[in-house]
């Protein structure tokens, strides 16, 4: 059965739904950097280069952070070097502070992904330094990134949950985007680090932020650790954020939250949305075969992602003939 004789018309929803969602995808960052298994630089540059023709917006290809804390991404300079850039596609690299930054400057990204925590104590964890210093520091790479001509998308890690703290303010929230706004950074992403939020809050944040700093595009990243992150996306465009993170095959945890899974995976929210009405771009077939030809293949574990384990929704199985499951 095709989605279309499945679905017929979705049905609305009570809130306004957007007609598109611009999906980043963030498996080969956020997700390859946990791996325990090194991954091969030729396979990180066969998926990139495939997840970049499934119709994605962009993909955060790698991060220049300290070889030594992430040995796993110790090869980003080859593996932007060796990409194969696709037209309409935004490629992102994660640039941690000043020092990835002078890395990153040579390898043409058209995105600096910054991170830094809401809160300190994720901070020193994280980078061995107050939220406050970080933004200090933040400051040189907004700089650096104005003069090479580079667009910075504005982190912000634990903004909707710490895990050592638990609720962030929205105060907190919103001082860390004032600051964002003064540096002339127009893109900012609240992250779920942790997979701890739930709807309602995602909800308001996200409404409270987008009221308070309307020249600011907001974009969710979003854990599924404890099985939310599909509801949170909802309550998300409920509030009017077209932009959200997630990453193939649900890739991805977080080295401080024991039993944390990854980020939200890219084939169920494309599915999902799809069911929905809600344009992606993202052509799931394609989608799915990166994911099960080419991720599966080079981590050493089940894929977290749903579609990993069952069909689209659409795809229909023959009833049982002349047999009774009874008991
Ligand atoms: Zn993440």
């Amino acid at each position: 059965m095709t989605l279309q004789q499945y679905v017929g018309t979705p049905a609305s929803l009570p809130f306004e739904l957007p007609d598109r969602v611009l999906i980043n995808e963030v498996g080969p960052r956020d997700g390859f950097q946990l791996e325990q298994s090194i991954i091969p630089t030729k396979n990180k540059v066969e998926i990139v280069d495939a997840l970049s023709r499934t119709g994605v917006a962009g993909v955060q290809v790698t991060s220049f952070v300290r070889p030594q804390a992430v040995p796993q991404l110790q090869d980003a300079e080859e593996v932007m070097a060796k990409i194969t850039r696709q037209q309409g596609v935004e490629y992102a690299v994660l640039v941690p502070n000043a020092k990835g930054a002078q890395r990153a400057l040579a390898h043409d990204a058209d995105v600096w992904e910054t991170m830094l925590s809401v809160s300190d104590s994720h901070s020193r964890a994280n980078a061995n330094r107050d939220t406050a210093d970080a933004l200090e520091d933040m400051r040189t790479v907004v700089g650096m990134a104005d003069e090479a001509g580079v667009e910075i998308i504005g982190g912000m890690a634990t903004a909707l949950g710490c895990p050592f703290e638990g609720r962030i303010s929205y105060e907190r929230v919103s001082s860390v985007v004032a600051a964002y706004q003064d540096m002339g950074v127009r893109r900012v992403t609240a992250a779920d680090t942790s997979g701890v939020a739930d709807p309602a809050h995602v909800y308001g944040m996200s409404s409270r932020l987008r009221a308070d700093f309307p020249e600011i595009r907001f974009a969710l990243h979003l854990h599924d650790t404890r099985g939310l992150g599909l509801a949170n996306v909802i309550a998300g465009m409920a509030a009017g954020i077209v932009d959200f993170d997630s990453s193939v095959g649900g890739l991805g945890g977080c080295p401080y939250a024991p039993g944390a899974t990854g980020n939200i995976s890219t084939e169920d929210l494309v599915h999902m949305l799809t069911l929905m009405g809600v344009q992606t771009g993202v052509e799931l077939p394609a989608l799915l075969a990166v994911s099960r030809d080419q991720v599966a293949g080079v981590v050493n574990h089940p894929l977290e992602s749903a579609l990993s384990r069952a069909e689209p929704s659409w795809v229909l199985h023959p009833a049982p003939v002349g047999q009774q499951l009874q008991g």
